[in-house]
């Protein structure tokens, strides 16, 4: 097997490629999800992209022996079915998703939670490249991510683990989209950043003018921004004791940070370090090392692929 589909299925786009077992991109392309109009429009848009990419590969003369395909949500032990709590898709519960595509377009197919594959994907082509044993961690609107061990993506018992975003943090924290209280993801979420943000500048009657973004807070505090270094410094203590229970459990050698926020700079993962170091046990956190992301928004694609090159072989 020389090359593969990847998918990276997202609540806007759906991104998709040609991948080579060395994790060359030979092609790359997206088309819009259709999130709204519900699963039986996104799963026709996925077999438009898997058409696509066979199209291309004809004219290339090249032929994908597979498709990985990164969904939000959770996915079956089978790597099959999306079982549900993908809020960002009408209806994308109880899909069979594996089986629709590989009907359509007549190719064998596995599908995985997105943000395992992104973490994947860093593993085998990227940041984490000659790494067993690693973390990943992607800060958006929610906190996702994943752990691979020895090489292998680890899910828990019936892959219904690795919710990496709703560790709790505090017993009488603010709600958290999961249903409960005090979670990672609703402290140090950009998005949960933005709010921390906004809240402070109306309890100081401040207004900025524009709409705010983590990029933009990350602007402000290098201008030195007082409401900026507060929620940046906050952030990145939420963040850094949420990576140091992690640690403390799985001991990996590289936890990988990554989503729009961590472009932000060197000064980011300095910080979070910093604060990490703070929480973690040091005997746990000796081989372990804190850094950025290196595949942006391709890493959805490229551990998508990979991850039908390893487990359709
Ligand atoms: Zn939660």
């Amino acid at each position: 097997m020389n090359y593969t589909i990847g998918i990276d299925l997202g609540g806007t786009a759906i991104k998709y490629g040609l991948v080579s077992t060395e994790g060359g991109l030979v092609f790359e392309n997206q088309l819009p999800t259709q999130a709204d109009c519900g699963a039986e429009t996104v799963i026709r848009n996925i077999i438009e992209a898997v058409k696509t990419v066979q199209n291309k590969a004809d004219e290339l003369k090249l032929s994908a022996a597979g498709i990985g395909i990164g969904t939000p949500g959770i996915v079956d032990k089978t790597n099959r079915i999306v079982l549900g709590g993908a809020d960002n898709i009408v209806g994308w519960s109880q899909v069979y998703l594996a089986d629709k595509i590989e009907e359509a377009c007549q190719l064998p197919t596995l599908i995985s939670n997105d943000a395992n594959l992104m973490g994947l994907g860093e593993q085998a082509y990227g940041a984490a490249k000659d790494s067993s044993d690693v973390l990943f961690l992607t800060i958006g609107t929610g906190i996702g991510g994943a752990i691979i061990i020895d090489g292998k993506l680890f899910g828990g018992y019936e892959n219904r683990g690795t919710e990496l975003g709703h560790i709790p943090l505090f017993f009488d924290g603010i709600p958290c989209s999961c249903g409960s209280v005090g979670c990672l993801e609703a402290y140090a979420s950009t998005s949960a950043l933005i709010q921390q943000f906004n809240d402070k500048c109306n309890k100081l009657n401040t207004s900025f003018g524009n709409e705010i973004t983590g990029k933009l807070i990350s602007e402000f505090y290098h201008h030195n921004n007082s409401i900026a270094v507060e929620c940046l410094t906050n952030h990145w203590a939420y963040l850094g004791r949420g990576i140091a229970g992690l640690v403390n459990i799985f001991s990996p050698q590289k936890v990988v940070i990554g989503g729009g926020i961590s472009e932000s700079g060197a000064f980011y993962l300095k910080h979070l370090e910093k604060e990490f170091r703070k929480y973690v046990m040091p005997d746990c956190a000796v081989n372990t090392q804190l850094c950025l992301a290196k595949l942006g928004n391709k890493a959805g694609i490229l551990g998508a692929a990979q991850f039908a090159y390893t487990n359709l072989k």
